[in-house]
Formats: C-alpha cells, sequence, structure tokens
C-alpha cells in the first residue's frame, strides 16, 4: 500500500484521488479551500465532451458490485445538449449545430454559409478524426508519453499528415473550404474556447470538433457542482482522507511542507494544481505573481436575471434560450460572448468573455449591456444577479491571472504535450488541464486515469 498525497481539489485531484484510494493505497487529499471541487464549484451550466472518460472512473472506483450507484448516470442527471450551439453573427445570422448528427450537421452549415459549407465542414471534422487517431494511442493514452514519442510518431508520413505540425487551426480550415469569414469564426471559437489565440492555434484543436460532434456534447442537470459532489462522495467511499483549509506551501521528493510548517512524508505526491503553481512549489520558479505572458486567458463570468421577455423585449424574442449561444462582436476587438441557460432555469442566465486579470466587477454592467445589445433585447430586461472576476478566481483555484486552461496553446506540442505526468522528481506526478493531454473537465480526467495507471505496476 502506498501513501499518496493529492495536492488540490478540483476536477483532476479528485478523480486521482478516487482512481488511487480503489487501488488499495492510503490517499490524503490536500485543499487550500473550504470544500471540494476547485473551479467546478462556481455554478455554471456546463458542456460535457468525452463522457466515457467520467463513465469509466465512476464504474472503476465503483466497489465490487456492480450497481450500488456505481456509474456516472445513477449519481448525475446527464443529458445530451440539441442544439450544441447557437452561433450568432453581427449580421443578424446565425447557426444553430446540432448534436452529433453528421448529415444534420452538413445541412445546418449549407443552410448557414451556403453550398458547399457543409462539405467543408465535415472535412475540417475528419481532419480532427485523422489527428485524434493518430495522437489517442501514441500520446494521449499513453501515461508518460513524451518528445520522443512525438519524434517518433513523425517518423510516419501518414501521422505528419494527420497532424500538419506546421499548419493552424485557420489553414486547415481554408484548404476544407471554408470561404465565408462567419464559417471561420466559428473555428476560431473552437480554439478560444481551448485557451488558443485563434491566429496561432494549432491543426490539432480539430480533435474538438471532432470529438463533440461524434462522440457528443452533454450537461449535467444542476451543473458542475454536482459532479464536484459526486466525486467528493465517490472520493469518501473509497476511503480518501481530506484536509480542507490546508495549503501546501511546498513540495519535495517524497514530502509536502504545509503552511504552518507541518511536513508529511508520501511515497506518491499527485499535484493537481496549475502548471505554475506546481512550479512554485517545487522552487523552478520564485514568487506568487509572476504569472507566465504566455498563459490562456480568464473569464468574466456573471449571472443575470431574465424578466420575462414578452414585458420587456421584441416580440420575437422569448425567455426560451438554447443551452449556449456564442454572440460574435462587431471585430476582434469585441470579445466573444457565450452564453449558456439550463432549461430548468430558464430565467437564469450565465454569461462569459475572456478578459485579462484587470478586469472588475463594474465591467459585468458593460457584458450585460452587450448582452442585450448582440440579443437585440432590452438591456432593462436583464438584472446582474452575480459576479466573478479573474481575480476572484484566481484567488480560488491560485491559476496565475485566474486562467480558465492554464499556458496557452499555440502549438501541437503545447495541445498535446503539456507539463508531463510523470515530473522530474521522484514520485511527483502532475494532472489537470495544464498537465497532459490538456484543458477541459474531460481531459483532465484523463490526466488522473493516466497518473492512476503510473501507479499500476509501481514505475514511480
Ligand atoms: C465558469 C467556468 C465554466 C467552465 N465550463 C466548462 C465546460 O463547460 N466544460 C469543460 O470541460 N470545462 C469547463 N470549465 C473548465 C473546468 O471547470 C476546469 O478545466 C476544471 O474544473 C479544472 O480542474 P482542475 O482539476 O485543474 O482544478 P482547479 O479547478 O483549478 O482546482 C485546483 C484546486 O487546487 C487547489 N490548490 C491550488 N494550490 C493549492 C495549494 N498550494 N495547496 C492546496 N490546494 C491548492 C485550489 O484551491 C483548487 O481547489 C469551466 C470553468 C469555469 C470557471
Amino acid at each position: 500500500m502506498a501513501r499518496i498525497i493529492v495536492v488540490g481539489s478540483g476536477v483532476a485531484g479528485l478523480a486521482a484521488a478516487a482512481r488511487m484510494a480503489t487501488g488499495a493505497n492510503d490517499v490524503t487529499l490536500i485543499e487550500r479551500n473550504g470544500s471540494p471541487g476547485g473551479s467546478l464549484i462556481w455554478a455554471t451550466p456546463d458542456t460535457l465532451t468525452l463522457p466515457a472518460v467520467l463513465r469509466d472512473l465512476f464504474v472503476k472506483t465503483g466497489g465490487r458490485k456492480a450497481s450500488a450507484a456505481g456509474k456516472l448516470e445513477e449519481v448525475v442527471d446527464l443529458r445530451p445538449i440539441d442544439p450544441v450551439r447557437t452561433y450568432r453573427f453581427p449580421d443578424g445570422s446565425s447557426l444553430d449545430l446540432p448534436n452529433a448528427a453528421r448529415g444534420a450537421s452538413k445541412d445546418a452549415f449549407d443552410a448557414a454559409f451556403g453550398h458547399g459549407a457543409g462539405d467543408a465542414w465535415l472535412r475540417v471534422v475528419d481532419h480532427g478524426n485523422r489527428a485524434w487517431s493518430a495522437v489517442r494511442p501514441t500520446l494521449v493514452e499513453v501515461p508518460d508519453a513524451g518528445r520522443r514519442d512525438l519524434w517518433r510518431l513523425f517518423s510516419s508520413s501518414a501521422a505528419r499528415r494527420a497532424l500538419a505540425p506546421r499548419r493552424t487551426l485557420r489553414q486547415i480550415g481554408e484548404a476544407a473550404g471554408v470561404r465565408d469569414p462567419r464559417m471561420m469564426r466559428v473555428l476560431d471559437e473552437y480554439a478560444q474556447a481551448a485557451g488558443a489565440a485563434p491566429e496561432t492555434a494549432p491543426s490539432v484543436i480539430a480533435i474538438r470538433p471532432y470529438i463533440e460532434q461524434t462522440f457528443g456534447a452533454w450537461r449535467i442537470v444542476g451543473g458542475l457542482p454536482e459532479l464536484a459532489t459526486a466525486l467528493y462522495e465517490r472520493c469518501l467511499k473509497r476511503g480518501v482522507s481530506f484536509r480542507f483549509d490546508t495549503e501546501v506551501t511546498s513540495i519535495a521528493a517524497g514530502s509536502v511542507t504545509l503552511a504552518d510548517g507541518e511536513r508529511l512524508s508520501a511515497d506518491v505526491i499527485v499535484a493537481a494544481v496549475d502548471a505554475h503553481v506546481l512550479a512554485r512549489l517545487t522552487g523552478t520558479v520564485k514568487g506568487s505573481k509572476a504569472a507566465p505572458a504566455d498563459y490562456s486567458p480568464s473569464i468574466l463570468s456573471i449571472r443575470l436575471e431574465s424578466r420575462n421577455a414578452t414585458e420587456t423585449t421584441p416580440a420575437t424574442e422569448t425567455t426560451e434560450r438554447a443551452y449556449e449561444t456564442v454572440l460574435f462582436g462587431e471585430g476582434d476587438e469585441q470579445p466573444t460572448i457565450r452564453l449558456r441557460v439550463a432549461p430548468e432555469r430558464p430565467n437564469e442566465w450565465i454569461a462569459y468573455a475572456d478578459v485579462a486579470l484587470s478586469m472588475t466587477s463594474q465591467d459585468a454592467e458593460e457584458l450585460k449591456s452587450a448582452i442585450a445589445k448582440r440579443l437585440g433585447i432590452a438591456a432593462e430586461s436583464l438584472t446582474v444577479r452575480e459576479v466573478f472576476t479573474p481575480g476572484d478566481r484566481e484567488r480560488l483555484t491560485s491559476t496565475p491571472g485566474g486562467s480558465l486552461h492554464g499556458p496557452a496553446i499555440s502549438s501541437l506540442n503545447s495541445a498535446i504535450l503539456r507539463s508531463p505526468t510523470v515530473q522530474p522528481i521522484k514520485g511527483l506526478l502532475h494532472v489537470g488541464p495544464s498537465a497532459r493531454p490538456g484543458p477541459g473537465i474531460a481531459f483532465a480526467a484523463l490526466s488522473a486515469w493516466n497518473a492512476a495507471e503510473v501507479l499500476k505496476p509501481t514505475r514511480v
């Protein structure tokens, strides 16, 4: 039985703790905040992709009896989203993107952007398919994959073609036949939602629309906090010990030191924190404020209450909204706004936009006005009920600048080969969006799987 310390109780830390405790290890999870969940606790309607990763997690940690509320669907109410999202463009046109329906997606693109757009979209998705097939067995689901595996992969011309390492997502779009600038903005949005700048987003980002369009997009009724609770309860069931309101101030081989000076020994330490936080804890970088310039942006999130739309808005506008609406601005200087509305709470809208740390709660009113303008409704029909700034997020998770996805993605390397699961310090593993294989809940949970696999043959 190995003594394992997990630092951080976001989705990656909870998933790693549950998996490792199932392997009859003695697992303690240390969390700076007073409750588990990290980013998950700011209740927002969420979009989950690759639910198979979470399904596997709950089945494998569910105990010997196959039922016993072991499955994902038994612990959270998981539902497919259709349409996946609605894109609204400044000229008033829009696109409803269907969920995991190839033919319907082709028709939707043709209808929105003209004949041929649907085929161009499918070519982008197919590029994502080839890229995913190349990286999944070699880099993604290989716990200690590294640069040497990437170079080995490049020795195959089929893999080089599939990964197109020197091309951007936009170039892949152009080659696939994307002609309409509005359609290119749809591709750009996949890049931005993954923490990449549209101009430099690498072509491998095409795996995101492929995964979403092939395995579907899902939501959890009640939002992400429901997932945090389910993961926490699963950890308790597997015997994980929790220490809340406890900050780790340094990590060394075989031990962590807490803010009160206490030193805890462990055979394995799993850092479920951002890469920059980890570097600070291991002493690789000094100072808490020195955020790397190339981090993905944070977001300003607001919770809005929408009054009965028929009283205050044009007759065409009703309170019934798509689950997610992407509201594009006029040009690059106007940030894209994402609006999410859970069907159970149609008058509660959650909106967010990528912003820098300097954004404050005063900017929430501006964000509200921009939403109203882009939807063509009266700003007075919306009331800001809650604001979550990048600073709030930085305080909640310690991630530099409150960055949503950790280090920005600007190349194949930074997209897939992020901070290694197996760190240079003996017995130290790294999980979460800034570790391999990348941002988002599904990939964070996959990073925990990777870490647990490393432990199996006692390779650390
Ligand atoms: C508003 C919003 C909407 C989102 N929507 C989606 C979505 O729809 N789909 C999707 O896939 N993803 C979404 N995400 C992203 C997703 O929530 C995150 O990628 C994921 O939750 C990050 O998990 P994590 O394990 O890295 O940990 P984090 O959530 O970053 O948590 C890290 C934890 O470590 C703790 N910690 C840090 N330093 C220390 C220390 N020194 N000692 C002890 N504890 C420490 C922190 O307190 C924190 O609890 C969204 C995020 C936000 C904020």
